[in-house]
This record gives structure tokens, C-alpha cells and sequence, in this order.
């Protein structure tokens, strides 16, 4: 079994931050890296103020902030990805999931393990690329990263059983809980929950309800968050590119068929939180 004391984390995105604290605040040197730098820097910026929030509520001390601080080291190229664990939270698309992890092997020489956060693409596909596909594990957190205690883990046909092994084993040091998933469309939760956001749309498309009507609905209904307003902390675009990948991955069933509505809020870059605006304009609150 592979001891892990080095991660590396691809896509400082919604996902990739949360990823890097909660690997940090673990104990894990963590290196954090995305195509795109000014994201780098506004991962750091959003990770500084979490931890902020934990100081005041007294959860965390200054010391405590600090040591986790020090422990996520960004990186311009992804060639200093040099990790024993890299987890992949880059877009949901797998031709970029594809050629990371063939770039990621060949700077790792063979060594490391290389994990996907993907939500929804089969982990066989991903690492079919692969000299070694037996490196190769889907590591499925949820949003926020941070918080949200469940983890789903997804061996594809090759992954080794030593490599569940170890990954079994970091999702306990880093305090989640883990459950392993059979590596088919959507997996479980988003395979399941497709069907919460498309419904929605479909009431919103046939104006039955509007969007708030629909989340206050099912807030007092027992659900944490109503549809429209997870899909904006999830990202209206990761949202949708989730349901295209489950679409495809069952020939194109049309219970999960993607809807117009948010094809148009992604083509007018509403990508809900992350860009201001979504289903509702978070320029005003
Ligand atoms: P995001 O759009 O917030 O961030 C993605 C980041 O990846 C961006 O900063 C982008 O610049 C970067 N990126 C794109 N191509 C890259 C490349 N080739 N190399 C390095 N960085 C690259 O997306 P997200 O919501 O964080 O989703 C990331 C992954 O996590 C997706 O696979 C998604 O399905 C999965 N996921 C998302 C959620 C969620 O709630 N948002 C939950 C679980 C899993």
C-alpha cells in the first residue's frame, strides 16, 4: 500500500479549493495547480477567508491557520506536480481528464496515484490513456469540499486493489467518509440526483413554478437547498456538463436529457455563484 504525504491537485476551481484545505488542513503538503493562474490566486484568497471564518467561530487558532497556510504551495507549471496522490478537479470533460492524466504519469514516472474528481465520467474511459491504468481511481468529493463529510469511490476495471487500498485509507486521514461506488454513469449520487435538477427545469420550462417558488418549495419539503440554488453553488455550467456526460453514458435515455434553459444561462456565462449570476444575481446581495 502506497503511503501518501503529497497531494497535487489539478483545476483550483469550486472543487479544487475545497480539496486543497481540507488536504491541508489534514497534514498533507499540498501543491495546487490550474491552467489558469489568476484562479490560483483566488483559490488561495476564498481558502484564507474559510479559515478566517473558522477562527472567529473559534473552531480554529491563528496557529492552526497559519501551519494549514503553509502546507498549499501553488505552482505555475504542472510539471511541479512531482506527488505521491494527484486529485483531478479540472472542467468535467474527458479529453482534458484524458490528456492531464497521460502528462501527470509521465512527470510522475509511473509513481503516483492518480485520482479523478470527476462527477459523472466512467474511470475505465479516463484511464484507458494510461501506460499504467492501474493507477487510476475516481475520487468523487462534494461541495463544498471543505465541509461535506461523504466521498465516493470509484475503482475502474484496471485500478489495482492496492491503490482502493490506499485511497480507502487517505479518505479517513482527511476525515471523510468514504463509500465505494461501481464505476457506471453519474455513479450514485449524481446519478440519482439528476433527476432533481432536470424535473426542475422541466416545471421552469413549462412555467408551472418559478425558481424560487420551486426552492422554497422543496427547502420546507426536507431538502437542505431547492434545485436552482444548488445548481448555482455546484456551477450551472459543472451542472450541465454533468448531465450531457450522464445523457451520453445511458445512449441518451430521455429522462436525463439537458435542458434548454440551462444550455442558455451557460451560453450567456451564468455560471451561478462562481460568476455572479446564475438563476439568481448574486451582484446584489
Ligand atoms: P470549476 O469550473 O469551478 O473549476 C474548474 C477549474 O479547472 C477552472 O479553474 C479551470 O481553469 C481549470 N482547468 C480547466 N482545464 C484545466 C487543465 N487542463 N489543467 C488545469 N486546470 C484546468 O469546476 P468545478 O465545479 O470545480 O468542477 C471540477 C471537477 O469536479 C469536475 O470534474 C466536476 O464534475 C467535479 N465536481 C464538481 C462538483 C461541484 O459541485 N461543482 C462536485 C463534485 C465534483
Amino acid at each position: 500500500m502506497k503511503k501518501i504525504k503529497s497531494v497535487g491537485v489539478v483545476g483550483a476551481g469550486t472543487m479544487g479549493l475545497g480539496i486543497a484545505q481540507v488536504c491541508a488542513a489534514n497534514g498533507f503538503e499540498t501543491f495546487l495547480f490550474d491552467v489558469n493562474r489568476d484562479q490560483v490566486d483566488r483559490a488561495l484568497a476564498t481558502i484564507e477567508s474559510n479559515l478566517s471564518k473558522s477562527l472567529e467561530k473559534g473552531r480554529i487558532s491563528e496557529l492552526e491557520k497559519t501551519i494549514v497556510l503553509s502546507r498549499i504551495h501553488p505552482v505555475a507549471e504542472l510539471a511541479q506536480l512531482k506527488v505521491d496522490l494527484v486529485i483531478e478537479a479540472a472542467i468535467e470533460q474527458l479529453e482534458v481528464k484524458k490528456e492531464l492524466f497521460v502528462q501527470l504519469e509521465e512527470i510522475n514516472e509511473g509513481n503516483a496515484i492518480l485520482a479523478t474528481n470527476t462527477s459523472s465520467i466512467s474511470i475505465t474511459a479516463i484511464a484507458k490513456a494510461l501506460r499504467d491504468p492501474s493507477v487510476c481511481i475516481g475520487l468523487h468529493f462534494f461541495n463544498p469540499a471543505d465541509r461535506m463529510k461523504l466521498l465516493e469511490i470509484i475503482s475502474g476495471e484496471a485500478t489495482r486493489p492496492a491503490i482502493l487500498a490506499s485511497i480507502k485509507s487517505f479518505a479517513l486521514a482527511i476525515g471523510k467518509t468514504a463509500v465505494v461506488a461501481k464505476d457506471s454513469p453519474g455513479f450514485i449520487v449524481n446519478r440519482v440526483a439528476r433527476h432533481f435538477y432536470v424535473e426542475s427545469l422541466k416545471l421552469l420550462e413549462r412555467n408551472a413554478a418559478d425558481a424560487t417558488t420551486m426552492d422554497e418549495l422543496l427547502r420546507s419539503a426536507g431538502f437542505k437547498m431547492g434545485p436552482f440554488e444548488l445548481m448555482d453553488l455546484i456551477g450551472v455550467d459543472t451542472n450541465l456538463a454533468v448531465t450531457k456526460s450522464v445523457y451520453e453514458g445511458f445512449r441518451r435515455a430521455h429522462r436525463f436529457a439537458p435542458n434548454q434553459i440551462q444550455q442558455q444561462l451557460v451560453d450567456d456565462g451564468r455560471c451561478g455563484r462562481k460568476s455572479g449570476r446564475g438563476f439568481y444575481d448574486y451582484a446584489k446581495t
